[in-house]
């Protein structure tokens, strides 16, 4: 109850979005983190009304821009935890650049990728993570681009965490965004959400008969890159990025701990900048400023 605002909740019937709003709201309940200390920045998209939602110190803005503004809050409030909550349409887009950028720098924030490979406001167009030759409802011709894989993509830009997770199912969710939270580098983790007005084909029957989670399958699965010997884990680790269709792996793929963050790099060439930055102001929830 301490995270949630009085505004209506204007999503569809079993919209996934609703898990992923629970399962934030009770991480944050669960890590206990003051509500003015957390910042979720949004897009636009179905997913991006997420800060209204939330009583934290928000923003609402640009398509395809929540990463830049996610950046500039860290910078600028690094006790801050950032969390970017915005679709597969938004990040992986319009803003996909952004999307590369931030993993080069490692800087801490958090991305909830909202993936349902629709874009659900503007009634259903194809997005960046809907698989080649499928044809959803809104659709005239099946599908001519190939998906986007968000894991692949965030690996190969530099992030340290990266997990997939399944919007129905809260307490897994809930426990990847706390540990998402925890890791102290760019962290993604996309999130697999049904969205029943637009998306006919990779409905929760066509996810629930492929997802499963890795370190169910494998208890001995170990994500984690702390030594550099730990590099020998990362074929397995890219094998399971690349596995979809028939299957689909959810859990926690990757976690680097060997590269700097931002903040340690601004340190080295730049010392005492992060104790003093230029700005030290969030905008919150109505354009009060914090
Ligand atoms: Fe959710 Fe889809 Fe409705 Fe948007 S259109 S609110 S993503 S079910």
């Amino acid at each position: 109850m301490d995270y949630k605002t009085d505004a209506w909740v204007q999503w569809c019937p079993a919209c996934g979005n609703f898990g992923i709003l629970t399962a934030l709201q009770r991480a944050l309940a669960e890590l206990d983190l003051p509500n003015e200390k957390v910042t979720i920045v949004s897009g636009i998209g179905c997913s991006s009304r997420m800060p209204y939602y939330v009583k934290t110190s928000n923003v609402h803005t640009l398509h395809g821009r929540p990463i830049p503004v996610a950046q500039g809050i860290k910078l600028a409030n690094p006790d801050q935890v950032v969390i970017v909550a915005s679709g597969d349409g938004d990040l992986l887009g319009i803003g996909a650049g952004h999307f590369v950028a931030v993993g080069r720098r490692n800087i801490d924030i958090k991305v909830l990728l909202h993936d349902n490979a629709v874009y659900g406001l503007t009634k259903g167009q194809a997005a960046p993570t809907l698989p080649l030759y499928v044809k959803t409802k809104a659709l005239g011709q099946p599908n001519i681009q190939s998906a986007v894989n968000p894991l692949m993509l965030a690996f190969a830009s530099g992030y340290t965490f990266i997990a997939r997770a399944y919007a129905y199912h809260i307490d897994q969710l809930k426990e990847m965004i706390k540990a998402a939270i925890k890791h102290k580098g760019t962290s993604l983790i996309d999130i697999l959400q049904p969205c029943p007005t637009y998306n006919d084909i990779m409905t929760k029957e066509w996810y629930e008969k492929r997802i499963y989670y890795l370190d169910k399958e494998d208890p001995s699965w170990d994500p984690n890159i702390e030594k550099p010997e730990d590099v020998k884990k990362i074929p397995k680790i890219v094998e399971k990025m690349l596995e979809w269709d028939a299957r689909i792996p959810l859990g926690i793929f990757y976690r680097n701990t060997m590269i700097e963050p931002f903040d340690v790099r601004i340190e080295k060439i730049m010392p005492g900048y992060l104790q003093n930055p230029p700005a030290r102001r969030v905008v919150g929830v109505n354009g009060r400023a914090l």
